[in-house]
């Protein structure tokens, strides 16, 4: 049975492309367009949207975002045998998707972004989508050149985007993407929805941009927060010691007693100042 768009089914583009998923490069697709289009409407409107999507692979949640009305997709695959099959879907929906062969850890993104407004849409691999985040959340200017994330990771990964104090799951990742955006776990995804399945459950996470983040050294921060929760379970006049210590601390007026897990994004963005 064919797909509403009229394109054949994932099932039977994979095995026509003998796409059999590699584990090196984090392939689980997703094959239900059902659940694709969830995926792609939780970024919100896409008209008039340039999409940038990282990992096609055979393409159903590139299918379910051209579905949705956006204006352009530019999709960095590094595997080339799905680029006979992202051909088809491109000749499908005439000068709207752009597939560029390469590294998304490689990709300046940001040199790309020359239609806006531009959206980010991916099903990540599992290896590379923390870092691909960072980058986006660290570009040159701020605010970005995108408006919104709308991410698939694994939902331990997911957690940590959206920690804050207090919480299990609080660090580096927490304290970065709440200094800089808005971050909210849409809806999870369980392993059977993947071919093949990953071992853990996958989570949607979106993230808009923060307009006005406390001004502060991207470089001080990334220092205080990796010497904090370096040593997570010791006081912070102990982990910080190296970068100043107990005198560092009472300038940005930190208890030295506490430690990283219980300070709030604003306190690591004072101790990063205070460096
Ligand atoms: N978007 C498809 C889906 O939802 O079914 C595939 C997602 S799969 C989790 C990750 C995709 O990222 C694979 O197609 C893989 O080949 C691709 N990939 C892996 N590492 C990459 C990298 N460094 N740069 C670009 N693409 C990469």
């Amino acid at each position: 049975m064919a797909a509403l768009d009229g394109l054949p089914p994932l099932r039977d583009v994979i095995q026509r492309h003998g796409l059999d998923a590699k584990k090196a490069l984090g392939q689980n697709f997703l094959l239900d367009l059902n659940l694709t289009q969830k995926v792609a409407r939780t970024a919100g409107s896409l008209e008039g949207v340039t999409v940038f999507e990282v990992g096609p692979g055979p393409g159903g949640l590139t299918r379910a975002i051209l579905a949705l009305g956006a204006k352009k997709v530019i999709a960095v695959e590094r595997d080339s045998r799905c680029l006979p099959a992202l051909s088809e879907i491109a000749e499908h929906y005439p000068e709207r998707l752009e597939v560029l062969e390469g590294d998304a850890l490689k990709t300046d993104f940001e040199a790309l972004a020359t239609e806006g407004p531009v959206k980010i849409i991916a099903n990540l691999p599992y290896n590379v989508g923390t870092q691909l985040l960072v980058n986006w959340i660290l570009p040159k200017q701020w605010p970005p050149f995108w408006e919104s994330l709308t991410l698939m990771f694994q939902k331990e990964v997911g957690e940590r985007v959206v920690a804050t104090e207090d919480g299990d799951h609080y660090g580096r990742l927490g304290v970065l993407c709440g200094w800089r955006t808005n971050a909210r776990m849409a809806f999870d995804i369980p392993p059977q929805a993947f071919t093949p399945p990953p071992k853990v459950t996958s989570t949607v996470v979106h993230l808009t941009p923060n307009e006005n983040p406390i001004p502060c050294s991207v470089a001080n921060l990334e220092k205080v927060t990796q010497a904090a929760f370096g040593q997570r379970r010791k006081m912070l006049r102990q982990s910080l010691k190296a970068l100043g210590g107990e005198a560092l601390l009472n300038k940005a007026d930190i208890d030295p007693q506490r430690r990283a897990e219980t300070l709030s994004v604003a306190e690591f963005v004072r101790l990063a100042n205070c460096l």
